[in-house]
């Protein structure tokens, strides 16, 4: 098993950053095993009823990288591409995430090999549903809370809820987060992430010295972290000039109006077509001069390729595992990019997300103003905590944010010892 894993290309890149990070905190070898593999890793199948009578099996994960330091906390991804290593290295960043930020729980990450684009809202449901019943002996709101991710929403995680409820005869809206308000969602979860990634970019410009007031930005992916980051850069004064998603990409100098590209996707399926700014080819968009550049949608598309040529000032990692081992080393040896790290960079949603299963646990509602206010301190915490240790180790911002999150969970294994 340990060997599959390490063959899948995302978890296999999840695996040497974590190598390099133990290396550099020279970690006991027992801790580090510990630390490295996954605790349970679930594949489920999922027979359902399509719209036309047919019955499709989808292949369904859910891993938990580790249950130390409370329960594990992650997305549900929907997409073509989802495997079982590309989980397990998604649930393995969630881990580091929670801990940089302090929250008191383990990572994780579920996802089902499925088009949620050819799906109908009905086949989505049969899909969810019968999901969440395949996977309840396996989740709680002491055990496992998931959350959106790609291809996922508000609604999907409403069904989960029914059915869980429907399964303990009476409602428990903590078993999972980025619920509709009305089901006990939080305030401010749908845009959390988006506005945590703006939040982060702005003080990276910041500490750079530049004004935000007319900086530029360009965006891949218009979903529900591309799309929230966006409407917040450019509440802000900043211009975001591209923005891609599946269907093309976009590109006006004198930047894109987001509400108004939002109505346009809404009402065609994609940023494409959108007549107030002109067609560009996606992967010349990440390489136009601009402040600000945020890959929003997939892993792995900074590459040693593109990296060389890339013309931004700060990287604000919004998608998790956008940037490969050997762009990473080229960003660090140009020297000129402020990095902001998937695991702080989009850490707003799970911060939020705790906000949420605090306020179901405690059965109580907090304003829109409460939660932004309490998410800007932690994340700003974490931003300084991650730059403190960059300056004092001479680390690249990956390396410290990584070392400060694998510290908490090491630190948490060391003193509960070996169990028998
Ligand atoms: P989403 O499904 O709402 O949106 C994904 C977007 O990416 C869509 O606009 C889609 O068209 C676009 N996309 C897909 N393939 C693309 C391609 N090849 N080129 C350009 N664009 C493409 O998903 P989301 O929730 O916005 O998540 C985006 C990323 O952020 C993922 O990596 C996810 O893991 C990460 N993330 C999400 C959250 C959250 O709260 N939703 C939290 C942390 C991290």
């Amino acid at each position: 098993m340990k060997e599959s894993l390490l063959q899948n290309p995302v978890f296999g890149m999840a695996a040497r950053q974590f190598d390099q990070v133990a290396d550099f905190m020279e970690l006991e070898e027992e801790i580090r095993e510990r630390c490295k593999w996954p605790k349970r890793l679930i594949t489920v199948s999922l027979p359902v009823r399509m719209d036309d009578g047919r019955t499709e099996v989808y292949l369904a994960h859910r891993v938990q990288h580790h249950l130390s330091r409370g329960p594990v906390k992650g997305g549900l991804r929907y997409h073509p591409n989802v495997d079982l290593g590309e989980v397990a290295a998604l649930a393995m960043w969630m881990n580091w995430k929670c801990a940089l930020m302090r929250l008191p729980y383990g990572g994780a990450k579920g996802g089902i090999n499925c088009d949620p684009r050819a799906m109908s809202p009905r086949e989505k449901e049969g899909v969810t549903r019968r999901f969440a019943a395949e996977i309840l002996p396996f989740i709680g709101k002491e055990v496992d809370i998931m959350a959106p991710d790609m291809g996922t929403d508000e609604q999907t995680m409403a069904w989960i809820v029914d059915v869980y409820s429907a399964n303990t005869g009476h409602l428990v809206p903590g078993i999972v987060t980025g619920k509709p308000v009305e089901l006990q969602g939080s305030e401010g979860r749908r845009e959390a992430t988006g506005y945590g990634v703006a939040f982060l970019a702005m003080r990276a410009l910041d500490k750079l010295g530049c004004a935000i007031e007319g900086a530029s930005a360009i965006i891949q992916g218009f979903g529900n972290v591309g799309y929230h980051a966006a409407e917040r850069l450019a509440c802000s004064g900043v211009m975001v000039k591209g923005i891609s998603d599946i269907t093309g990409a976009i590109w006006n100098d004198n930047g894109i109006d987001v509400a108004k590209l939002g109505e346009h996707v809404r009402a065609t399926g994609g940023v494409s077509g959108f007549d107030e700014a002109e067609g560009i080819d996606p992967d010349e968009m990440l390489l136009q001069p601009c402040e600000i550049l945020v890959p929003a949608a997939l892993e792995r598309v900074i590459t040693g390729e593109n990296a060389p040529k890339l013309n931004c000032r700060v990287l604000a990692e919004a998608a998790n595992g956008p940037t490969t081992p050997e762009a990473d080393a080229v960003i660090s040896e140009r020297g000129d990019i402020f990095l902001l790290p998937d695991i702080l960079c989009n850490a707003g949603g799970v911060t939020v997300s705790y906000f949420e299963w605090v306020q179901n646990l405690s059965r109580f509602h907090w304003s829109e103003q409460e939660v932004f206010t309490k998410l800007e301190t932690m994340l700003e915490r974490a931003f300084e905590r991650m730059l403190n240790f960059a300056g004092e180790q001479q680390v690249s911002h990956r390396m410290a944010a990584l070392c400060l999150g694998v510290r908490e969970v090491a630190e948490v294994k060391k003193k509960r010892g070996l169990f028998p």
